[in-house]
């Protein structure tokens, strides 16, 4: 999702709704797994100089990890934001950016493209909490052997104490 910045003069909007294979995430080790519905985009971008407002909102789902029990699951993602891009030329000083409202998200275009699929991306994981967890029961996994305790209760905690002990008051046993 390119945007030539030549082309905004004063402002334009940008309305899309991006298919939900659009984010390809690669890397399965990671919270976000990717959309589980089409994206809908509304950005609105205004122009004044170099600088570049994006005033946006996204709508959808996302695919997540629960944190506990590490299966994916459905996150809704609303979200808006406002974001200052400003174009970058090499003899820009940082006195500019300074001046600017403290609890926007700055950033900067490199040449005469504005990536917009760089900035939906960023406002997706800042749209995510620190922790996801598919529902407040959820039970995650027995630190002892990893079975999700969601689906079904596991053996160890029938047993008393941690299964290494038990091990080792066997073997005294059978070392007397
Ligand atoms: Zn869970
Ligand atoms: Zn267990």
């Amino acid at each position: 999702m390119l945007i030539d910045a030549q082309t905004v003069l004063d402002e334009t909007h940008v309305r899309k709704t991006l298919a939900q294979d659009w984010w390809k995430v690669t890397d399965c080790g990671r919270q976000v797994l990717g959309f589980s519905r089409p994206l809908r985009v509304d950005i609105r971008i205004s122009r004044a100089g170099d600088k570049f407002l994006l005033d946006g909102g996204l709508h959808g789902a996302l695919k997540v990890r629960c944190d506990r029990c590490l299966e994916p699951f459905e996150l809704n993602l609303e979200t808006h934001f406002h974001v200052y891009l400003i174009m970058q030329t090499p003899a820009d000083d940082e006195e500019d950016v300074e001046l600017l409202d403290e609890e926007m998200d700055v950033g900067f275009i490199r040449g005469d493209t504005i990536d917009l699929g760089e900035v939906i991306r960023e406002q997706v994981f800042l749209s995510v909490p620190m922790k996801t967890v598919c529902r407040l029961s959820c039970r995650g996994l027995c630190p002892q052997c990893g079975a999700n305790l969601n689906v079904a209760p596991c053996l160890c905690k029938s047993e008393s104490g941690h299964p290494a002990f038990s091990k080792l008051m066997k073997l005294k046993v059978q070392g007397e």
